[in-house]
Formats: C-alpha cells, structure tokens, sequence
C-alpha cells in the first residue's frame, strides 16, 4: 500500500498509479472538455465539465494531500488563485490576519481587493506569536494566515503556536508553505488547517509552469465553498500544466534536498564576508526564527536565501549585474539559480530593503554558485 511508503518513493512514483486499460506508468493528458452521461442521467465516473474538474487534476492533486497529510487537494491557475479562493470564501465583515512580511503579490491584492469585497485585515508581525495573539479578535476574526519562512526576509512563524491561536479564537489558520514544501515543513501535522502552494516553484520545479494548490486537513463547508469558487471563477489548471506538474513532483524531494543543501553552504560562506552586511537564512543559527525553523522544517532550511550587500541599492543593483551563474529573474524553486533586487519589483510598501538581494538556490554545482557570487561581490571593489 502506498501509505506505508516514504514520501520520496510516493512521490517518485506519482502514488505507483498505473492506467488500468494500458498498463501505461504514465497518464495522459486528459484534453476532453466533456463527459459522456450516463443512460440514468448521472455521472458515475465523476467527471461531467472541464471547467469543474479534469482526470489530469487527479494524480497530482492526490499526491500532494499524501505528501501533506492532508484529507483533499484542489489545483488552481496560479499559486495566487489559490490563495486568494481561501480569502474569496469568507463573508463581507471577517476579520482576517496576516503577515507583514508576505508573498508581495497576495499583500497587495488583500489591501485593495479583500478590502474593498468587505474583509478587515490586520497586517502584523508574524515572525512574534504574541503579535498575532493580540492581532485576534475572538467572534471576528475568521481566518489566520501565515508564510513561513516568509519573502524576502524569511521570517520564520511559529505554526503550531499559531494553530492554537486560531483554535482558541475559532479561525482557521492557513499556511503559504511554498517555500517550505512538504518535503521540509508538513502544517497540518502541527494543526494548519489549509496549506497553500504556489506550485510555480518547488512542486513543479522547472520554471515551465504557472500553478498553485491547496491542502485541506479536513472536508468541511469551507471547503466546500473553495471547491465553488474553482469552479464558479474558472480559476482551474489546464490540463497539460497539470500533466507537467506532476512530472516535475516527482524529483520534488531530490531537488529540495539538494537546494537546501546549497543554500546552507552559501549562507555559511558569505557570512564571513565583509562585503555582505547580512544573511537572511533560517538555517544560520543567528536568524531570529532559527529555533523555531528547527523545530519545524526537517532535514533543512530551504533554497532561499536573501543578502544585503554592503554599499546600499546602487551596489547590490551593480551585484547582480555582473553574475554569470546565476541568472537574473524573479520567480524561485526552480533548477536554475535565480538571483534578484527584490525591491524593484515589490514597489512602493515593500518591506525589502534597498540593499536586499534575493537568492533562489537551484540545484547546480555549489562551487559554481559560490564562485559566481564572489566574483560578483569583488566587482563592487
Ligand atoms: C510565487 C509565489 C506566490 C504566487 O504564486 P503564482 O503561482 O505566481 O500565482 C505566492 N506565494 C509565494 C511564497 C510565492 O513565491
């Protein structure tokens, strides 16, 4: 039975589906828009319109719930349709908290959109649990989410300590855990009750396709509601996308494990460098969420890391121009090393500092990269 298995052969063998009819170890691609019904007017095979569900969402929309541990998975358009169907599934009047420090794009859609459809939020300082517990207004407030760690700076959230925040309050706590993936940090273990992807990055892992995901811990009506809006926005994976994404899941583990490994080495060398003011990583024992990231992520602290290079914007901007490993490009959890100036492209109200570099590790040779990010550092002279 595949539960008994490690997650990394679940996933390598996409849960060891083989197609019935074929014997085929891969799936197809499933194009069919329409469903044939049957002569009695149901639809026992469960697939009645493309635009409500897909065969193609199945594998990995069941793989991930696996890796998760959680009760369903829904695949969406993009990691942002995703999270924001959670947000679209509360009521005009909810109180909603959520961090400072976040997924730029999901911020700035809650301080226009969620405020204008009637959702209150309050943005706090999520890397401090007692910051959250205060941000909770019990009767009200009906959702808790949390990034953890978080871009750029990867503030590292306490889940279970939020998890009980939000059951004491009677919210829900859901989770972006893109950073995290299931290989290194499992939130429903420690009480999140929906995980959130955007399978953009780790889950799909090649740059080649647009996704996101969500996990629930249990089918409840909030689910339900999400399960609505997928349908009712039309916010779905297209078929070949989906097709993708479960091929690239099944490297998630090697590839993660990797990165995290890179991530760490980088991190450790250039905070003895003199030319970089600070290294933002979970994994160095002086980030503020060490301990908690300890306790919570297994067997690594991730691919991301973020510097803050000596000599202000002018000089980090200069920095990255002059890479020739790294490659720079916004996005992350891809193969290939991304290196980039996150304050160009989180704007006005970003809480990224001017000098701040973000690093995505991918999965090349670690010399390599660090050898790129020394000579790109001298350049600043
Ligand atoms: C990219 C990203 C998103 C948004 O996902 P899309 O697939 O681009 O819509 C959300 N959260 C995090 C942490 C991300 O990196």
């Amino acid at each position: 039975m595949a539960e008994s298995r490690h997650p990394a052969t679940m996933a390598a063998q996409a849960l060891g589906w083989i197609d019935e009819q074929t014997k085929a170890l891969i799936p197809p691609v499933h194009c069919a828009t329409t469903f044939i019904r049957d002569p009695d007017n149901q639809y026992r095979a469960g697939y009645s319109y493309g635009r409500t569900t897909n065969p193609t969402f199945v594998q990995p929309e069941a793989l991930l719930a696996k890796l998760e541990g959680g009760a369903a998975c829904l695949t969406f358009a993009s990691g942002m349709a995703a999270a924001t169907a959670v947000f679209l599934a509360l009521r005009p009047g909810d109180h909603v908290v959520a961090p400072q420090v976040m997924y730029w794009g999901l911020r700035n859609w809650l301080k226009s959109f969620a405020a204008e459809q009637g959702l209150l939020v309050d943005f706090v300082d999520a890397g401090a649990t007692d910051a959250l517990a205060a941000a909770v207004k019990p009767g009200r407030t009906r959702l808790i989410w949390i990034e953890s760690p978080a871009n750029p700076t990867w503030t590292i959230t306490d889940i279970a300590a939020a998890a009980e925040i939000a059951r004491r309050a009677g919210a829900r706590l859901a989770i972006d855990s893109t950073v995290a993936t299931p290989v290194l940090t499992r939130p429903i273990e420690l009480g999140a009750d929906i995980v959130m992807h955007s399978a953009t990055k780790y889950l799909n892992g090649h740059s080649d396709v647009v996704a996101g995901a969500l996990v629930t811990a249990r089918q409840d009506e909030l689910w339900d509601r999400i399960a609505a809006i997928r349908s009712g926005n039309g916010a779905i994976l297209g078929s070949f996308e989906a097709w993708l994404l479960l091929r690239g899941m099944r490297t998630l583990h090697l590839r993660v494990e990797r990165a995290s490994r890179t991530a760490q080495a980088i991190a450790e060398h250039l905070v003895r460098d003199r030319r970089v003011v600070a290294v933002l990583y979970p994994g160095l024992s002086r980030h503020p969420g060490h301990a908690v990231a300890a306790r919570q992520m297994r067997g690594g602290f991730g691919g991301m890391l973020s510097i803050r290079v000596a000599g202000g914007e002018s000089a980090a901007i200069a920095t990255a121009a002059r890479v020739t490993v790294w490659k720079r490009a916004t996005s992350l959890g891809g193969v290939e090393s991304l290196i980039e100036h996150r304050a160009s492209i989180e704007g006005a109200g970003s809480p990224a500092p001017g000098d701040l570099l973000r690093l995505s590790v991918g999965i090349e040779d670690a010399a390599d990269l660090i050898g790129d990010l020394e000579q790109s550092l001298a350049g600043a002279g």
